[in-house]
């Protein structure tokens, strides 16, 4: 990433650009062109402030709360400035994403790749961490891959059995990430397919989240709490940020598809 990657309009933070996560900002961008550097001041490897250029002087709550998200999804990441004298992701330093919005977090899964180099063990072996123990810390039962810590550990199947049984949707016995996700493609219509689209990527956001939380903070681990999480989550996400608010709670925990269409 060089210094003239573009802020808005080149994908330097995910595979999409930000212009794509956040329309409603980047219309009110002043210089739709802008670099990073024009929007981003460092502080080390970090982003410390923002320097924004809105085309209104007070922003509506809404916009507000898109800034919030885009402020953190940027902080979420760590730069490290390459021979070139751009900036590189690196992720976060205790090897978390930081991210708390769902956008974000979705945004981030988005990055098609990262869930291949995403920091278990395996991969931190091989980037020379050898001191990192390669069995799964779950089971201890297999190589700690990335595959194996989202598809294929017996603690996360039971979180897919469990989305299954909900969403009416089979997402068990997947082999690769890619199968899986093509999986949010079936649904006949439109709305289908970014529903089960979003439970999937937040499932795999919630079993993530689970997993480090059990190792490294010692937090609760199950799969009725990640059930919770993903069921709890998506639904204030979905009735806060997106046209569907009349969105009713009971409807949703029976048959999150077929919920919208009433
Ligand atoms: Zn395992």
């Amino acid at each position: 990433m060089g210094n003239n990657t573009r802020f808005w309009l080149d994908a330097w933070l995910c595979r999409f650009t930000l212009k794509d996560i956040f329309p409603n900002l980047y219309k009110l961008e002043v210089f739709k062109g802008c670099l990073i550097r024009d929007r981003v001041v460092f502080d080390g490897n970090r982003a410390g402030n923002f320097v924004w250029g809105w085309s209104k002087l007070h922003l509506s709550e809404e916009n507000l709360v898109d800034a919030e998200d885009l402020q953190e999804m940027v902080c979420g990441f760590s730069f490290k400035v390459d021979k070139k004298g751009g900036w590189r992701w690196t992720g976060d330093s205790s090897g978390l994403f930081s991210v708390r919005s769902l956008r974000g977090c979705m945004a981030i899964i988005y990055m098609g790749m990262d869930l291949l180099f995403i920091p278990v063990a395996i991969n931190l072996i091989a980037k020379g961490l050898n001191s990192i123990y390669p069995e799964c810390s779950r089971c201890h039962s297999a190589p700690e891959t990335s595959a194996h810590v989202f598809l294929d550990c017996p603690r996360e199947k039971e979180v897919w059995r469990a989305v299954s049984l909900w969403c009416h949707w089979d997402l068990t016995g997947f082999d690769s990430f890619g199968q899986l996700l093509e999986v949010a493609k079936q649904p006949d219509d439109n709305l289908g397919r970014r529903i089960l689209g979003s439970i999937i990527y937040s499932s795999i956001w919630f079993i993530w989240r689970q997993r480090n939380a059990k190792l490294f903070n010692n937090g609760i681990s199950s799969t009725l709490f990640t059930m919770e999480e993903i069921m709890t989550n998506l639904f204030g996400w979905i009735k806060n940020r997106s046209g569907h608010k009349d969105i009713v709670w009971l409807d949703w925990i029976k048959a999150p598809l077929s919920c919208f269409k009433a």
